[in-house]
């Protein structure tokens, strides 16, 4: 077959996005080259499921396997008072929001599957990153922080919520990233509990905290979501981020300050507002968005890894459709990709208002209500029903067979 127009690809990121693209432009003929910024592929990290449309591309990448023994095999979870008494319990799918085959795996478990199915064939080049971009009508020349110059065909941004490709491209994220209202902390903690895979959720008014144990962990995580209105801080500046989340904690009760306290030895600190990126259009010129970077649901969503995997799927299949016809394919991306992450998108602001109860009131009202449905028969259809909209959402695009004409 002859070779593909506009084969040679940057892709900025090797997260779930980057790694997926990676391995369909390789299937349908194109050269990958993918930076990443991390010194090494970023491992372990918090559990993602992968539902719905998702677990098709997982699955035509032959992996559905390697995914399913790799999965948290959390057992259940239990919402807690401040005594630390279970008001109730669930068990971990219905506790997940998972049906079927849906799996909820460590998220650099997962990216490590996907990164693993191209390392030998992708050209990877980790602890390095895009600086500049300048498109000429045959190319992108791309400079990188390492220094070197190269030309490529087409650059894909798949560098996350604060894509720095979006901001060469598009210019600055202040007019995409979109401030749910909320920020989220998660890092490992000891596992001083003693839990068995199972997940302990604490709700206070404007502020929850959750720990959790996995199948994969000897540790435990701790989780922070609370409401705020935006806070002013560096990025880059993780003891300014922990003196924030101890700020919006002070005085809590339950196990937070036990949680809080463990943040010091924390390896692998996160701390983030809870935003969504939204943009009109997802490409501009030879530069395209995957993932995160074009349409981040926020983590309150549940579904931006499945929107991540999704995505790289049919931006290399449109391309390969087009026969590498930049326009063409974008195009044809963002329309295939459209109504899917508006569904997803719409998740986000809605399950946020189950997760962070807004006033004490809310609080007493969620605990009375979990406490009596705990009670019933059949709570799991119930709370099933309730879970109904993440899995309309994870279905809600039919997955194309791509080849190259
Ligand atoms: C606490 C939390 C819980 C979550 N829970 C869920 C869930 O239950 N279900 C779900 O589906 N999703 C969940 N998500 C969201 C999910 O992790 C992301 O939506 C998903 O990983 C997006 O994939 P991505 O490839 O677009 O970005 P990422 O996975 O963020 O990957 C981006 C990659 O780009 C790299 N990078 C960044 N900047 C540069 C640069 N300048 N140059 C080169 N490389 C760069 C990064 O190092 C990273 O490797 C959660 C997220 C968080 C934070």
């Amino acid at each position: 077959m002859e070779q593909v127009k506009n084969r040679r690809v940057l892709v900025s990121g090797a997260g779930i996005a980057g790694t997926t693209l990676a391995y369909w432009l390789l299937r349908h003929g194109f050269e990958p080259t993918v930076v990443e910024r991390a010194p090494a592929l970023r491992e372990g990290g918090y559990k993602i499921d992968v539902r719905g449309a998702a677990l098709e591309v997982v699955k035509r990448m032959g992996v559905m396997a390697e995914v399913r023994r790799e999965r948290t095999d959390v057992r259940g979870g239990s919402v807690v008072t401040a005594t630390g008494k279970r008001v109730a319990s669930m068990d971990g799918d219905t506790f997940g929001g998972r049906e079927g085959e849906d799996a909820e795996i460590l998220r650099g478990d997962l990216n490590r599957i996907l990164y693993d199915l191209t390392k030998g064939e992708a050209e990877y080049l980790f602890d390095d990153s895009v600086v500049s971009l300048e498109e000429g009508p045959d190319g992108v020349e791309a400079v990188f922080e390492s220094g070197g110059r190269r030309v490529f065909d087409l650059v894909v941004g798949a560098d996350g919520l604060h894509s720095h490709t979006r901001a060469l491209a598009f210019g600055a994220e202040e007019r995409f990233v979109h401030d749910l209202g909320y920020y989220v902390s998660i890092y490992s903690v000891p596992n001083h509990l003693d839990l068995d895979r199972w997940e302990l959720t604490y709700v206070s008014p404007n502020r929850t905290a959750l720990t959790y144990s996995t199948a994969k962990d000897t540790g435990a995580k701790a989780m922070f979501l609370f409401a705020s209105g935006p806070l002013e801080y560096d990025r880059r500046d993780p003891v300014a981020q922990k003196r924030l989340l101890a700020e919006a904690y002070a005085g809590e009760g339950w196990e937070v300050p036990r949680l809080l306290a463990a943040v010091g030895e924390a390896p692998d600190f996160y701390f983030d507002s809870l935003s969504q990126v939204r943009m009109d259009r997802w490409s501009k010129g030879r530069t395209v968005l995957a993932g995160d970077a074009a349409h981040c649901a926020s983590p309150a969503s549940g579904q931006g890894t499945s929107l991540a995997l999704v995505g790289g799927y049919v931006l290399a299949g449109e391309l390969a459709a087009a026969d590498g016809d930049h326009e063409a394919a974008f195009a044809a991306y963002e329309s295939a990709m459209r109504p899917f992450v508006d569904e997803n998108q719409k998740l986000g602001p809605a399950n946020i208002k189950h997760m962070v109860m807004r006033t004490r009131g809310q609080v007493w009202i969620q605990l009375k209500l979990l406490a009596l449905m705990n009670r019933l028969p059949g709570k799991e259809k119930m709370m099933a029903k309730v879970l109904e909209p993440i899995h309309r959402a994870a279905n809600a695009i039919t997955l194309e067979e791509y080849e190259r004409p």
